[in-house]
């Protein structure tokens, strides 16, 4: 059988005899270590592919941990509001365990795969005329009243579940790596990796926390600019986020572990997906891509990464926002004839992609 996280990590987690288990076969995911772009920017890079989780994106490692609470506590609703992947979790949590979610969503904002996601589980979604954080503060005043549990990342059980990324990235390196990028929206994530290298700081497992490097994107950055933002605006719907709910764990962690938020546009993301695909064979949705980009710009004006160890969170699988990626990842299709000749000229005289340079 699988292991789970309930399991592996039980005791870093707030389990206790009467906490039920709960699992999708969350986390333990592949931790890859990069070849061409580490040879090219002379350092170590890893990819933690957090879109290998059973929702494919990483809040499925925060909603075990609140969905299995929900339940200790006799909850048999549970609420959130969502740039997508939040919802597509929840929902996905609530239908193995028989509970009603409820999704409230920005109309017309949501990425094709995690809309489908939410509508297969079997979730009751909402559509509002507004913005995500709109959304959140409704779900804040709705859920009391209703008797619902808010699965969103102000729930603090969420955030205690997503430490696990930090352990298992500790214990697969046996050290803490010296940079982590990460995508920053609601600012939970970054804030949990921040809780979980703590935890194992003080259990002596490493000596050093990485420093941790935010990234937002350009027109929805309230952490770099250090401002709300109204209406925030990026292709990256999962970071668009104008008044992120952890912001005050988020800049403790910055400070800390002397890191950074950054900002990168829309294009540098764009670029960096297509980047990760074609050199490492990894598709990831546009926000994990921020990562890269914050990479790609940091490098740009720093030195200190050469030769060291260096992690990005990638989020979410790329699969879930095919409208984005069919604007944007170019590739060209050769149409012919169902004739062999045909076919083996078309595969000769292919010019412009890296496959035939490369062998031919
Ligand atoms: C939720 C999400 C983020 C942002 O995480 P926060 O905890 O909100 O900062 C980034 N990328 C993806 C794919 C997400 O689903």
């Amino acid at each position: 059988m699988t292991k789970s996280l309930f399991n592996h990590y039980k005791k870093f987690l707030p389990i206790t005899p009467e906490t039920p288990e709960v699992t999708l076969g969350e986390g333990f995911t592949p931790l890859v270590k990069s070849i061409n772009l580490s040879t090219k920017y002379k350092c170590d890079m890893y990819f933690k592919l957090e879109g290998c989780n059973p929702s494919s994106s990483f809040k499925d490692r925060g909603m075990f941990m609140a969905v299995s609470k929900a339940i200790e506590k006799n909850k048999n609703k549970i609420i959130c509001a969502s740039t997508g992947n939040t919802s597509a979790s929840a929902a996905a949590y609530g239908a193995k365990y028989n509970l009603d979610t409820i999704v409230i969503i920005p109309s017309g904002k949501i990425a094709l795969g995690k809309l489908l996601q939410a509508m297969a589980y079997g979730a009751k979604i909402i559509s509002i005329k507004g913005n995500f954080d709109q959304a959140l503060n409704a779900v804040r005043d709705i859920s009391d009243s209703l008797n619902l549990e808010i699965v969103n990342s102000i729930n603090p059980f969420r955030l205690e579940g997503q430490m696990t990324g930090a352990f298992e990235i500790v214990d697969e390196l046996k050290s803490s790596p010296d940079f982590q990028f990460m995508p920053v929206g609601n600012a939970g994530n970054i804030s949990s990796y921040f809780k979980g290298y703590n935890i194992y700081k003080s259990e002596n497992k490493i000596l050093d926390i990485p420093r941790l490097m935010g990234v937002q994107a350009e027109y929805s950055a309230p952490m770099v600019d250090n401002k709300i933002i109204k209406s925030p605006k990026t292709i990256a719907s999962a970071i668009r986020i104008g008044n992120p709910a952890s912001s005050e764990l988020a800049k403790e962690a910055i400070l800390k572990t002397n890191g950074q938020f950054l900002k990168v546009s829309d294009k540098e993301i764009l670029d960096a997906q297509s980047i990760l695909a074609k050199e490492e064979g990894i598709f990831c949705e546009p926000a994990s891509a921020a990562s890269l980009a914050g990479f790609l710009k940091y490098k740009d004006t720093n030195n200190d990464y050469i030769n060291k160890k260096i992690v990005f969170i990638l989020t979410g699988n790329g699969l879930k926002d095919p409208e984005v990626a069919q604007k944007n990842l170019k590739s060209e299709i050769i149409n012919t004839s169902s004739k062999i000749e045909d076919i083996s000229n078309a595969i000769i005289s292919g010019k412009s992609s890296n496959f035939f340079k490369r062998f031919f």
